[in-house]
């Protein structure tokens, strides 16, 4: 299959293994953060950490845009949802996040909420278009791979004249969100495995001015486990070499200035937040957009007048301290036994691409017998 299978050739595979052996240097620590979790996801599934040296370590970032939802807007939702005349649509990962007191949108619904799960933004503009009589809200999220179709239905609405159509937006920004874990300096990062979707939609351009203040190699890479095999060896040749550029393995999608049109449909719709609350990361100056004011009569928080609350984590869940990049899934003591798939405590378990959830699905016993040997 073109573009599948060569990626993920068992040959190809096993000599950049040996690359990466021969040229990382077993007298220091490489520390290497995937940011994605559809890396995290790759890494898992084909075994990619077991064929690294002992000295590379593969860190995971707060990538995945369900787990870095804080609390407060997940409850920010529900209230939404439980409002008299109201259809939230929402993706099927969020429905089943923990609010607080863990009441999810799943349960409001189960208690009478109208709540929908969507596959994409048009399919909620649909619905606002066949149900008249109600108020549709667009539970917006993602990083930047999934804001470029929120704007384009909020330019249809327009077009369309529907007043019974918003967006509750918490698209935020992947560049941002980087450098606030950069700046904490709490996670020993050597080098990033930049995101493959978003740099699509972005290009490699926007990670230049952190990897030139932090010195920190940068490699865009690809989800297939070439991809991330060939970036592994990208960034430890890097940082041998004392060198810290950003550079792009996926030359296939992404290039430097990116997807112009989707950036300029963007900018039409959106603009900056002052900050934003993520999980795990706090507010972070800068990182995430709000609908402008001149598209305000499709903004869920004004026209609902919204107001945000910080509500602590559950006080077990290390979620945050995993988006960080300074534990793991095994760090946690609710991991697979309270914690898991059908009842997850956290958000880094309810979603497909969540650290723990990745642990537990490809690595958990892998990992536990590697923590056991040392
Ligand atoms: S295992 Fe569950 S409780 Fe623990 S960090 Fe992961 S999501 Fe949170």
């Amino acid at each position: 299959m073109k573009y599948i299978d060569e990626f993920r050739d068992g040959d190809l595979a096993r000599k950049l293994a040996a690359d990466i052996r021969r040229e990382a240097r077993p007298e220091r620590e490489y520390g290497l953060m995937e940011f994605c979790g559809g890396h995290t996801h790759a890494i898992f599934r084909y075994g990619i950490q077991g064929l690294l040296p002992d000295c590379v370590h593969m860190i995971h970032g707060p990538g995945c845009p369900v787990c870095v939802l804080p609390i407060g807007r997940v409850d920010n939702a529900i209230e939404l949802a439980r409002m008299p005349g109201v259809t939230l649509c929402c993706y099927g990962d969020m429905l089943r996040v923990p609010g607080s007191g863990r009441v999810s949108l799943l349960k409001a619904k189960a208690d009478g909420a109208d709540i929908r799960m969507v596959y994409s933004s048009a399919d909620a503009l649909k619905i606002a278009q066949e149900n008249p009589e109600r108020q549709v809200v667009f539970f917006a999220i993602g990083f930047e791979t999934t804001t470029p179709p929120t704007a384009v239905v909020i330019l249809q609405a327009e077009t369309l004249g529907l007043n019974n159509f918003t967006v509750f937006s918490n698209h935020v920004l992947t560049p941002a969100a980087i450098g606030a874990i950069m700046q904490s300096g709490e996670a020993r990062v050597d080098g990033v495995v930049g995101p493959a979707h978003v740099s699509t939609v972005i290009g490699s351009r926007p990670y230049e001015p952190f990897s030139a203040e932090y010195h920190m190699p940068v490699v865009i890479a690809g989800f297939e486990p070439l991809d991330m095999m060939q970036a592994i060896l990208m960034l430890i040749r890097q940082i041998n070499e004392g060198r810290a550029e950003v550079e792009n393995e996926f030359t296939r999608a992404v290039t430097r200035d990116g997807n112009l049109k989707a950036q300029r449909m963007v900018d039409e719709v959106f603009e900056l937040r002052d900050t934003f609350e993520w999980r795990g990361l706090g507010w972070v100056p800068d990182s995430a957009l709000q609908i402008r004011e001149k598209y305000a009569a499709f903004d869920a928080e004004k026209r609902f007048e919204l107001t945000h609350a910080s509500v602590a984590d559950h006080q077990s869940c290390e979620c945050s301290a995993i988006i960080r990049g300074v534990k793991n899934p095994l760090d946690c003591k609710l991991f697979g036994s309270v914690c898991t798939p059908d009842n997850p405590i956290g958000s880094c378990m309810v979603s497909s691409e969540g650290a723990c959830a990745a642990y537990y699905t490809y690595g958990r016993y892998r990992e536990a017998q590697k923590q056991d040997q040392t």
